[in-house]
């Protein structure tokens, strides 16, 4: 599980986040939804110690961590964003085996075996020695997933994995997503796909100027909002 308590964060006298409490339990799916600028990619850039919290915790399995090495951390947590910066010139196959041959410092043989069963698990065995730039973009999303994935982390971040891509390429994004959470993954996931969030979130999470304003199970939040600023918010998105 992961767990975020109090997490204040500043950027001079923007208060970016005001006491932020969140929590993951293993195997479960938090979606994390919001208004611009309401600070989710910061809570997920604080849960993974991308910044320090001015104050707060960040626990994984009920022990705090902000006194580890941060690298620690981020390798047990996978990272998909909205840029999958895939490096352009290696291989789709080489661009996933890299964490693994650096960070585990696996064999090239071992690291290329991981990749290749990465790639067959999102659907892109046959892509394994193009490079990045001739896949689509809803493929190069799923290479960054694999990518993600074969550093074999404890839970996985996704932060609009979906937003820069053409509607018609966000569907297969989604659907790997919603099978990884049905395979038991533990998700935080950030994102303007409201079916999504409903279908697949255990919980909900509604972020507004830096607080979690309402937090619930999906029917709870979607079908009864309680607050005016939910309300509105879902008005201006469904
Ligand atoms: P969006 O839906 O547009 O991605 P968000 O909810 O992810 O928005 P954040 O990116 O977390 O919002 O930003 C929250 C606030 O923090 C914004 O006012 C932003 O300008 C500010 N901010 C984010 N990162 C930094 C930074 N590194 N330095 C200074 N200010 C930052
Ligand atoms: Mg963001």
């Amino acid at each position: 599980s992961l767990t975020g308590t109090g997490l204040h964060l500043a950027f001079g006298s923007n208060r970016v986040l005001r006491g932020v409490d969140v929590h993951v339990d293993a195997g479960k799916t938090v979606t994390v939804i919001g208004p611009s600028g309401s600070g989710k990619s910061t809570l997920l850039r604080v849960l993974n110690r991308l910044h320090e919290p001015d104050a707060g915790d960040v626990l994984l399995d009920d022990r705090s961590v902000l006194r580890d090495n941060p690298d620690q951390l981020r390798q047990r947590i996978g990272m998909v964003f909205q840029h999958f910066n895939l490096f352009p010139h290696r291989t789709v196959a080489d661009n996933i085996a890299l964490g693994p041959r650096k960070l585990k410092k696996m064999s090239k043989d071992a690291a290329r075996q991981v990749a290749l069963d990465q790639l067959e698990l999102v659907g892109l065995t046959n892509k394994a020695d193009s490079r990045p730039g001739n896949l689509s973009g809803g493929q190069q999303q799923r290479v960054a997933i694999a990518r993600a994935l074969a550093m074999e982390p404890q839970i996985m971040f996704f932060d609009e994995a979906t937003s820069a891509l053409d509607p018609e390429l966000v569907k297969g994004v989604l659907a790997l997503m919603s099978d990884l959470a049905k395979g038991g993954m533990t998700m935080v996931v950030v994102t303007h796909e409201m079916g999504f969030a409903r279908s697949v979130s255990d919980t909900v999470v509604f972020m507004d100027h830096g607080a979690v304003v309402e937090s619930g199970v999906p029917e709870q939040l979607f079908d009864n909002p309680e607050t005016p600023r939910l309300q509105s918010f879902l008005s201006e998105v469904l």
